[in-house]
């Protein structure tokens, strides 16, 4: 049975008592839960003697109101996934609990989130590291799982238990695609059915293009408004719109 938790007391409470000598795999998510949230689900579960999931859609790492108004919410069906998935606890965390500074504090990091991502959504990365560190601190899990199709973000994650020598072990997991080849996300159920049948594109076009420089190309003839690709260390990093939809993915080449 999956117990639904919303205070702070509540988590630390189960850390501290049923805890003690267990480990604790930890998901935070931002909700509206698909087949790539269980894979990070079902990885925990197996590694793990008590797994916790976080339904928390964070304001801070949102640099674009609209963006954070429409992002979708699936509370109910989203405790069923975790049900199914015989998670232990699901945290709906509130804002004011996660922020009782009112976000006058927070972590930044001066390299990789100046790129890609970064320089197109400004502060997002400051927001995510933030909570990350916040759930983190709070939860103290034995692991903490993220999905590779936020390649970028693994990467700061990890990064950031180093620098502050926190005491989890960052476990990425490989990115959940359609049959198709789109990446799950959240996102993609706000696209029209339209929008739906191009966007797999752009992982075909990420993997066979010759650079990076032709993906883009590829790209915007095919109705793409491209942010940024880019090919760094065997990795090709992308992020573009399909009407106000905008998509991430990366593949490795
Ligand atoms: P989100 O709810 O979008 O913040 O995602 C929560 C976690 O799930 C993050 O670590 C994501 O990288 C991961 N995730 C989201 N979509 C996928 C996917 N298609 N495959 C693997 N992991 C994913």
């Amino acid at each position: 049975m999956t117990q639904v938790v919303t205070t702070i007391n509540e988590v630390k409470s189960i850390r501290k008592a049923v805890l003690k000598e267990k480990s604790v795999g930890f998901i935070p998510t931002m909700g509206a839960l698909h087949a790539g949230h269980a894979e990070l689900m079902k990885q925990a579960r197996k590694e793990n003697d008590y797994v916790i999931v976080s339904i928390f859609v964070n304001p801070t790492q949102f640099d674009n109101t609209e963006d954070l108004e429409k992002y979708p919410s699936t509370i109910q069906s989203d405790i069923r996934m975790a049900e199914k998935e015989t998670i232990n606890c699901v945290w709906l965390p509130k804002y004011s609990q996660i922020y009782p500074d009112e976000y006058k504090y927070k972590v930044s990091e001066s390299e990789l989130s100046k790129t890609l991502c970064g320089t197109h959504r400004p502060g997002h990365f400051d927001g995510m590291l933030t909570v990350v560190m916040r759930l983190l601190n709070i939860i103290k899990p034995t692991r903490a799982y993220f999905g590779e199709k936020d390649y970028q973000q693994l990467q700061l994650v990890r990064g950031l238990v180093q620098a502050f020598f926190m005491d989890t072990q960052i476990v990425g997991v490989p990115t959940v695609r359609e049959p198709t080849g789109l990446a799950l996300s959240s996102r993609n159920t706000r696209l029209k059915p339209e929008e739906k049948e191009n966007a797999p594109l752009l992982y075909k076009i990420l993997k066979l293009a010759k650079s990076d420089e032709d993906a883009r190309l590829d790209l915007e003839k095919n109705g793409f408004k491209v942010d940024y690709v880019q090919d760094i260390n065997g990795r090709r990093y992308a992020a573009a719109y399909l009407g106000p939809i905008r998509l991430i993915d990366n593949v490795k080449i």
